[in-house]
């Protein structure tokens, strides 16, 4: 009998375990993804959008929906879904792997300020860096509302016509990934001093890193939260190893 995983995904490690997974005659799969763009990048294979309703909400879909294991291919900084699937998987006892894909390592000529919080990056900020690329997503950009001495260049993917920002952020709108000329031509068009990223790992998002790397832009980079406890592995293919292993 065929096995039933949940993928939260969202995620290029999401994206690349449901098309794997798709077909296969052990396991179906479900995606779930958290929703938060209008028109979000459709996995392969059944899926579903939006949040469960906490820990609690996830137990009950895993319940309905007889999920035999979960595995967590969320964004490393998504730390709330993460500790929601630790909470449901060991209250359902449905086993549970995180995708924890390695962090990018600073290079010899790379000049990086490393922080812990989006709040640090905001204070560490001088009028020596601006403008500012920032490129942290939407959802925590309000740690940097303080610094009206600042001109920030801020990247989403769409616009939100429910916010209002002041005039020290301008807005572009782009979905990556962003290759090494791309990156390039936008932060010299903007005549960026320096970035503040998260450091997400992977390849989609490292161009930019590249690029400052090149031009001895410093970068902002807030550090990874805790690893999860548990089930780990890098990549969607020890993921699979996982699986087999398990069932
Ligand atoms: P989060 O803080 O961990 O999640 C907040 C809530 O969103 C969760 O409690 C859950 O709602 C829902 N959620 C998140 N991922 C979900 C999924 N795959 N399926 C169903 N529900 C999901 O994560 P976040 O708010 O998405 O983002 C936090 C950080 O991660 C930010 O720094 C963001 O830039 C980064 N990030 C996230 C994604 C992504 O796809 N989620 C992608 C890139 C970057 P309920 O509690 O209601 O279940």
């Amino acid at each position: 009998m065929q096995k039933h995983i949940l993928v939260l995904g969202g995620s290029n490690e999401g994206f690349a375990l449901a098309k794997t997974l798709q077909g296969h005659k052990n396991y179906t799969i479900t995606s779930s993804l958290a929703g938060r763009t209008s028109l979000p990048k459709k996995p392969v294979g059944p899926y579903r959008i939006g949040g469960f309703g906490g820990s609690e909400g996830l137990k009950h879909y895993i319940n309905t929906n007889k999920i035999d294991a979960i595995i967590d291919a969320t964004h490393p900084f998504a730390q709330n879904i993460t500790k929601n699937a630790a909470k449901a998987a060991g209250d359902t006892k449905c086993p549970l792997l995180h995708i924890w894909r390695p962090q990018w390592k600073r290079a010899a000529k790379d000049n990086w300020i490393e922080v812990p919080t989006m709040q640090a990056a905001a204070e560490r900020l001088t009028k020596h860096h601006a403008p500012i690329f920032l490129t942290i997503g939407r959802l925590e950009l309000a740690a940097f509302l303080p610094r009206t001495d600042l001109a920030f260049i801020t990247r989403a993917i769409e616009p939100n016509q429910n916010e209002q920002w002041p005039k020290n952020f301008h807005f572009i709108y782009a979905k990556g990934p962003f290759d090494y000329n791309q990156e390039l031509a936008l932060i010299k068009k903007y005549n960026i001093k320096a970035i503040v990223t998260k450091n997400s790992g992977g390849p989609g998002a490292f161009a930019k890193i590249e690029v400052a790397r090149t031009l001895n832009l410093p970068v902002i980079m807030i550090n990874r939260p805790p690893k999860p406890k548990g089930n780990l592995a890098s990549t969607p293919e020890e993921a699979l190893n996982w699986l087999t292993n398990t069932f």
